[in-house]
């Protein structure tokens, strides 16, 4: 018997192990300690084989098995083999970054339970003789049937009367095998449906047509048109039947509002998979949902990876959030992971948005997904006005034109709260010499240092690195130093100085610091605490601010002209959000935009037509340019102190390619060249075929491995890449 073991090593493939004598064949998904170079390993096995491609007078024998049971169902294996492939990403890595913690360090998977039982003397005595203390007396009843776990035992009775009855001998503790408890089906009671609009009727029928097998699903409805709602009433069947639902959410979702609406709505409790939790929480959860005890799991990237007993169905909200795509390591893509997943557990997948991404939209518009729409915002709240302000000219106090500045003070007047965005935090993203012009620069990444005047720092946001803020110019020595630019800080001081009688907030990942923190100020504004709000896009994101009626985007020119192709897309989904952050309730919503640019074709299309018709517009764009969704893309990266070295791997890859369908650009210096000290290249495969990419890849990635260069440089792969 040969055991095939994936290893968490930067290496391809699986490892060959022989089973000792007499050793039980341990099952696919079973995690093994196997001697390694001079080490000791965990990994999973991933097949028994009766053959090996080594010699087996080479083969090492493995040391121990440590799982009964495998702790990945053979599905969720199949699904990881997949992934390993399409990334082309080493198995074990892809593994070991889909479990816990907990598991990758050995820890037992199984639960083990404490009960209480009735020791020989408990047995032999007759209840009544505890007939003066009735508690004890009832417990003693109550084990009599059978023993019972400390959990459900101390639910029922006290600790003093369990302590009472231990001390006299009459009942013990013993370990015994966990028994799921996966009542939580019965337990489920509906309450505060909403009778669903038309749309959303026809979503929720389309969506239970489908129920039983996969089907994905767009469901394209513009902020605040329901699709929660939707969501809520096309899983309450499945719950009933006892199947679970995945719920993923972006980072900045997972808001105490988002899990108490499903909590509310079906009155079970829900399993939360966020950055916050201990291993020892996450761990709990995974096995929670892999024995089927919880019937709702919401959580962000990588709870993609939890195990369910009784999958129902995968929800990805706000689909197009960057969040999904993982940008270390294994740069897995979460929504992409879901689709393949819940093609292989046969349950439906909706994608919600109300700005799809132009990969998703295609496939909508494709047929290879059903498209769902829902046009209205739900409840009777308006649509936001979208309006421009040509700033051409005009004199600026802090970024705000004289029009903008009456147009906010007006809906304060009016009792509302108005936000201000602006994507840059800190006070000024440089300080300059007013006498010689020097900028103050992170020798490591060679970008301005941004000032940060309530830290009293200047700091990199590329790396990281912070110093001090110097009082003198360190070429000429001048003590006039200057901000240039505006952030969130100068932005928030400005306001206070233009309206000295309202209150203002800044919310940006310097003020929010701590997922606690952001949720408090979140509260703070939805009390009407402060009524201008100042914040980066962390205000974009899935939050409801009902008393806002104004939104100001100070500054869209930088994004209109970015070198990435990815950005109008990004900036129109920007757009949108921020709007539907606005208005919600019965309030005439309104979104402005400072720019030099009014008659930008992008912005024209977005404002008068509305993100469905812009990303119609911009797929055209895509397919003209032979850009995805209508090509494919690969990017080798490449970062090593001495640019040379990460430029001469790229060069070697490079000639690895024998001529095919593949157009390779580069290699080339990346957008942002130098890094945290080491200069940055890619190499870009592109292909109108995804199996050209692939084929080549495979065949050549043990190749690319052993590159004379691939040592000395940080390398790695990135298919379907977001950003360059
Ligand atoms: P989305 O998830 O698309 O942003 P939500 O589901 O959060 O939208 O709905 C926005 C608001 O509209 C919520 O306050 C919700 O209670 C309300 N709403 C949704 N559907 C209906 C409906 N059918 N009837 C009345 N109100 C609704
Ligand atoms: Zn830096």
């Amino acid at each position: 018997m040969i055991v095939e073991v994936a290893l968490p090593v930067p290496l391809r493939g699986g490892f060959d192990y022989l089973l000792p004598e007499g050793q039980p064949t341990p099952t696919p998904g079973c995690r093994v300690r196997v001697p390694f170079g001079s080490r000791q390993l965990s990994g999973v096995v991933v097949t028994i084989k009766q053959d090996s491609e080594q010699p087996t007078a080479k083969l090492r024998q493995l040391s121990a098995v440590l799982d009964h049971q495998p702790i990945l169902s053979e599905r969720l294996l199949e699904w990881l083999n997949w992934a390993s492939r399409y990334y082309q990403h080493p198995l074990g890595d892809v593994i070991s970054t889909a479990l816990p913690a907990r598991l990758r360090k050995g820890d037992a998977a199984t639960i083990q339970q404490t009960c209480w039982q009735l020791t020989e003397t408990g047995l032999a005595q007759d209840s009544q003789s505890l007939k003066r203390a009735p508690q004890q007396q009832a417990l003693v009843e109550r084990l009599q049937s059978g023993r019972c776990d400390a959990r459900t035992l101390k639910q029922a009775f006290s600790a003093t009367v369990i302590r009472a009855l231990e001390e006299k001998g009459l009942i013990e503790t013993v370990e015994d095998e966990y028994v799921a408890d996966t009542d939580w089906p019965q337990r489920i009671h509906i309450c505060g449906q909403l009778t669903p609009n038309l749309e959303q009727s026809l979503a929720i029928t389309a969506v239970n047509n489908h129920a039983q097998g996969f089907q994905c699903f767009l469901l394209e409805g513009v902020t605040g048109s329901g699709k929660t709602e939707v969501y809520l009433q096309t899983i309450a069947p499945l719950l009933k039947q006892g199947r679970q639902i995945l719920i993923l959410v972006p980072e900045i979702g997972l808001t105490p509002q988002t899990v108490a609406r499903f909590e509310q709505r079906f009155g079970i409790e829900v399993a939360v998979l966020h950055s916050g939790l201990t291993d020892k929480e996450r761990l709990r959860v995974w096995q929670q949902a892999g024995l089927g005890e919880v019937g709702i799991i919401i959580g962000t990237r990588s709870a993609i990876f939890t195990p369910l007993a009784n999958p129902g169905m995968i929800i990805v909200d706000e689909e197009h959030d960057g969040s999904y795509k993982q940008q270390d390591g294994w740069r897995y893509h979460a929504r992409d992971l879901a689709v393949v997943r819940a093609r292989m557990e046969k349950v439906p997948l909706i994608l919600g948005s109300a700005t799809p991404s132009l990969e998703t939209l295609n496939n909508a518009l494709g047929s290879r997904y059903q498209h769902l729409s829902l046009g209205k915002r739900a409840g009777g709240a308006n649509a936001v006005k979208h309006q421009v302000l040509d700033i051409k000219g005009q004199a600026l106090d802090y970024g705000l034109a004289k029009g903008m500045q009456q147009r906010i003070r007006l809906h304060l007047q009016q009792g509302h709260q108005v936000m201000l965005f602006i994507n840059r935090r800190g006070f000024a993203p440089a300080l300059i010499c007013h006498q010689c012009g020097h900028v103050e620069e992170c020798h490591r990444c060679e970008r301005s240092f941004t000032l940060h005047r309530q830290l009293k720092k200047l700091q990199c946001h590329h790396c990281g690195d912070a110093k001090v803020v110097p009082h003198r110019c360190a070429a000429c020595g001048h003590p006039d130093l200057q901000p240039v630019g505006m952030g969130t800080e100068q932005l928030e001081q400005g306001i206070q100085r233009i309206f000295p009688d309202y209150s203002a907030m800044r919310i940006d990942s310097d003020s929010a610091r701590g997922k606690q923190k952001l949720h408090g100020l979140l509260e703070e504004i939805n009390q009407g605490k402060s009524q201008l709000l100042i914040g980066t896009q962390i205000l974009a994101k899935g939050h409801h601010f009902p008393r806002v009626s104004l939104v100001v985007i100070l500054d869209v020119d930088s994004a209109l002209f970015s070198a990435d192709y990815r950005a109008a897309e990004h900036l129109a989904q920007l757009i949108t959000q921020v709007a539907g952050r606005a208005g919600r309730a019965q309030i005439q919503g309104e979104l402005w935009l400072q720019t030099h640019n009014p008659g930008h074709p992008l912005l024209q299309d977005l404002l008068n037509n509305g993100y469905q018709h812009f990303a119609r517009l911009a797929l055209k764009e895509r397919q003209f340019a032979a850009l995805p969704p209508y090509s494919y893309q690969a990017l080798f990266r490449a970062e090593a102190v001495d640019g040379n070295l990460a430029y001469g791997f790229l060069e070697q890859v490079k000639a690895c390619l024998q001529p095919t369908d593949i157009t390779l650009i580069g290699p080339l210096p990346a957008l942002m060249e130098k890094r945290q000290g080491r200069y940055r290249m890619q190499l870009l495969l592109q292909s109108d075929k995804r199996t050209g990419i692939q084929q080549w890849l495979s065949n050549m990635m043990s190749n690319i491995e052993k590159l004379p260069l691939a040592n000395k440089v940080r390398w790695s792969l990135d298919m379907d890449p977001m950003d360059f």
